[in-house]
């Protein structure tokens, strides 16, 4: 299905409409509580476009990356925070490309009308950090069923979810020769593991609903394998790029978002008997942090284009991520310093979105790494690891 520009304007226009039910004020107060957005996920939810990446047949709209990106980038805008509900699209990839048929046909329906919630992916920990092939969980099989124990770090909206992709490995970093084997990727449904699965809540710097998690003796059934046992490192990797265009497009509503409040505050403020803005110590950096965001935004798009026509475009998607977050972040501190007092005021929603973009440059994957992937994989220049 090809999406003219003028669909596009439509899924931002709707999309607008509906964060409009939700403004500065739900989300203030969400992140004050520190609870979960739930209203707003079921509203998306709902209104179908948390499910655009499910194709058609199995329930949702069948749109692609670009479409995908631009919804985040609107919630974001508004002054919302997508990574309430980002991990939907982030790992429907694995799910789409690599999952079999009954687990197409088990899954995603009931995603795609809201009945089940894939909200949870669990990569990172605490001995493995960036080098994901050096994960310790092992999945183990006994008959028709694996067995898991291990402990995972930082996974967001366990406690928000129904359903985890779920890293471990099959075979030990010791016993295979490429590092990059012997790790599977598991569809997990957490209602029904037997064994022990204990969530613990992290008290992080943004409301991102993040959890350490213990595996002890979790048994989940064969089936809950997508693909081939081994081969889950090279499914994961394959998201890879779709993750990265989707969090560059939340930097880029966060953004716009900052460059808005900053230049409106900027008009109205008057300090000295004028506007703030008509001094370019003010004015200069917003114009600059402007033109960053801008920027950053034709390489997403030109990043999201090439995905959904099935190019390779590995050069331009992690070019986007790191230009986007690098953009909002600036974009982010240049709204703060132009609040001057009033940025670190809560009911002006400067500090909330301050704490929220910064996580962009570092999760779901650190900028460094971006950068090394550009070094070495683009400019071929050697490896640091
Ligand atoms: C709020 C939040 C939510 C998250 N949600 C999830 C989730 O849902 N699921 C999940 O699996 N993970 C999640 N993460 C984890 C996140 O993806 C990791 O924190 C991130 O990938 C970095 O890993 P690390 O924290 O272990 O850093 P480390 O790997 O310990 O790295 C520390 C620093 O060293 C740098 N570094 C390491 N090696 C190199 C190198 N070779 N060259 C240059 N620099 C290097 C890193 O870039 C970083 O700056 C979340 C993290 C946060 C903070």
């Amino acid at each position: 299905m090809t999406t003219t520009a003028e669909d596009l304007q439509s899924i931002r226009e709707n999309v607008r409409a509906l964060c409009k039910d939700f403004p500065d004020t739900y989300w203030r107060e969400t992140d004050k509580k520190g609870a979960y957005p739930q209203d707003f996920v079921r509203a998306l939810t709902e209104s179908g476009y948390l499910a655009v990446l499910i194709p058609e047949e199995y329930g949702g709209s069948g749109l692609g990356i670009t479409e995908a990106g631009v919804i985040l980038e609107e919630i974001n805008h508004s002054g919302g925070n997508s990574g309430a509900c980002h991990a939907q699209m982030y790992t429907m990839g694995t799910l789409l490309r690599h999952g079999s048929e009954e687990q197409k046909r088990r899954y995603l329906p009931a995603i795609a009308k809201g009945e089940l919630r894939l909200q949870a992916f669990a990569v990172t920990e605490p001995n493995a950090g960036s080098e994901t092939t050096r994960i310790e969980t092992r999945a183990v099989r006994k008959g028709d069923h694996y067995v898991v124990n291990g402990q995972k770090i930082f996974i967001s909206r366990a406690q928000q979810s129904d359903l985890m992709l779920l890293l471990a490995r099959t075979t030990p970093y010791g016993d295979v020769q490429d590092k990059t084997q012997g790790i599977s990727v598991f569809i997990v449904d957490m209602r029904e593991v037997k064994g022990k699965l204990q969530i613990r809540p992290l008290d992080l710097m943004v409301n991102h609903h993040t959890n350490t998690i213990f595996l002890e003796d979790v048994e989940i059934p064969a089936s809950s394998l997508i693909g081939e046992e081994g081969k889950g490192f090279r499914y994961i990797i394959d998201g890879w790029n779709a993750e990265r265009i989707l969090v560059a497009s939340e930097a880029i509503g966060d953004g716009h978002w900052f460059v808005q409040r900053a230049s409106s505050y900027a008009r109205e403020r008057v300090v000295f008997g004028r506007p703030i803005g008509a001094n370019q110590g003010v004015q200069f950096p917003i114009a600059k942090a402007y033109a960053h965001v801008e920027a950053a935004d034709l390489m997403r798009f030109q990043a999201a284009e090439k995905f959904d026509r099935n190019e390779k475009c590995g050069a331009e998607a992690n070019l986007a991520k790191l230009l986007a977050s690098e953009a909002a972040w600036e974009a982010a501190d240049v709204c703060l310093s132009t609040y001057g007092g009033y940025g670190f005021a809560c009911d002006y929603d400067v500090e909330r979105k301050f704490r929220e973009t910064r996580l962009l440059t570092v999760a779901p994957v650190n900028n460094n790494l971006i950068l090394a992937f550009l070094g070495q994989n683009v400019l071929k220049m050697p490896k640091s690891y």
